[in-house]
């Protein structure tokens, strides 16, 4: 196993004192009643292990937002777990229900902890690619992907890196396949809250016939702004549920006992908290995508999450990589090569060209990695 791009990427960013549009975590902190619940219950003794699903009060406080939200029923009890955040929930979806062998149908550019907990469980990937300018969902490509040993579709919606949020059509189209092909679906929405513009996001488990085979996975971490809290979870039927907690007993067994009774009160108080963040990030995309315009790069426009994507072709270059390399050296700022999200970057439509930049940062640190871009030379 490699190193992370992540780890290479922000390695870099310190050597040379750039400003760090890598690794996506935001640079200010998430409620102060959030932060005040958490010390309150770290000096209120809930320091030692929580039950291995979580706490009571925190499972019914993600049952009561999956139906203020969504109206989605849970019995929280059965139907949610706590993990130690959505990359525990992932790997727990993972190794709870791919056997070696199993085919795995997955969106692609994807985040990269998929690929390794696919690895992980002898899984076998069949990408399905989003591609540039509008990074839609084919039906007609993923219906191909699906086959006799698929054993589930791993969506991601709103989807990092490419920052679309899955529209009504398209998950029409998943729901269709999966209800034909009579597969599950695992669904990464930890960006649930981070839309922009009309866009809205949509949980698959709502659509008709689909509650039943979704398995559904988030986080506090974005919602928040507390990415280092690790607080996530898996909502949906009780025996999908059930598969992730019986892998999860043997990965962490339980989670941060002090921070889950302050999600639960951030869950069921801060409603608006997610609603100016997201409004906040759509000014924070706007700067920086006009910036990297500005720059002489091709940017698109993300719908949603905390990622905008380039395409650096135009200025030369053949390789996102070879210019994220080069780019701390001539510019001073640390962009992450979307080539590494890729089966084959190389593909049909696939990224070896794109880059992803990060706006989850406060507006000055956005200017000043677009003051830097504006006066270097970009050309390869
Ligand atoms: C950040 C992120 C995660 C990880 O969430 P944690 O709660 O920090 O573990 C999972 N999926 C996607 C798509 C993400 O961007």
């Amino acid at each position: 196993m490699g190193e992370t791009i992540f780890a290479e990427m922000s390695a870099l960013a310190v050597r040379t004192g750039s400003v760090n549009l890598g690794q996506g975590f935001p640079d200010t902190d998430g409620p102060p009643a959030l932060l005040d619940a958490a010390s309150a219950a770290l000096h209120g003794g809930a320091n030692q292990y929580a039950p291995g699903i979580g706490v009571p009060v925190l499972r019914q406080a993600i049952a009561r937002h999956q139906h203020r939200n969504y109206g989605i029923e849970l019995d929280p009890d059965r139907q949610v777990v706590v993990t130690t955040g959505c990359t525990e929930a992932i790997a727990g979806a993972l190794l709870g229900l791919v056997d070696p062998g199993d085919e795995v149908v997955v969106l692609e550019p994807y985040y990269d902890s998929y690929t390794a907990m696919i690895d992980f469980a002898g899984g076998v990937r069949r990408p399905v690619t989003l591609r540039a300018p509008d990074f839609r969902l084919d039906p007609a490509e993923l219906e191909a992907a699906v086959g006799p040993r698929t054993k589930l579709i791993l969506l991601n919606t709103p989807h990092n890196p490419t920052g679309r949020v899955l529209d009504a059509d398209e998950l029409a189209a998943v729901a269709r396949v999966a209800q034909q092909h009579d597969v599950l679906v695992v669904t990464d929405e930890v960006y649930e809250h981070l839309t922009f513009d009309d866009h809205r996001h949509v949980p698959i488990s709502t659509l008709p016939g689909m509650a039943e085979r979704t398995l559904t996975l988030s986080s506090a971490g974005k919602s928040f702004s507390v990415t280092g809290w690790k607080v996530g979870w898996a909502t949906g039927p009780a025996e999908l549920v059930g598969a992730v907690t019986a892998a999860k007993q043997w990965l962490t067994f339980t989670s941060g006992a002090p921070l889950q009774p302050a999600v639960a009160a951030a869950l069921d108080e801060q409603h608006e908290f997610p609603v100016r963040l997201a409004a906040d990030l759509r000014d924070r995309r706007d700067q920086l995508v006009g910036g990297l315009r500005e720059a002489g790069l091709t940017s698109y426009t993300p719908e949603g999450t905390y990622f905008a994507t380039t395409d650096v072709s135009a200025l030369g270059w053949r390789s996102g990589g070879d210019f994220c390399r080069a780019l701390p050296e001539r510019a001073g700022v640390v962009a992450i090569p979307s080539e590494v999200f890729y089966d084959d970057p190389d593909g049909p439509g696939a990224g070896r060209h794109l880059v992803r930049w990060a706006f989850c940062k406060r507006p000055e640190v956005i200017d000043e990695a677009v003051r830097r871009l504006a006066a270097a030379d970009l050309t390869a």
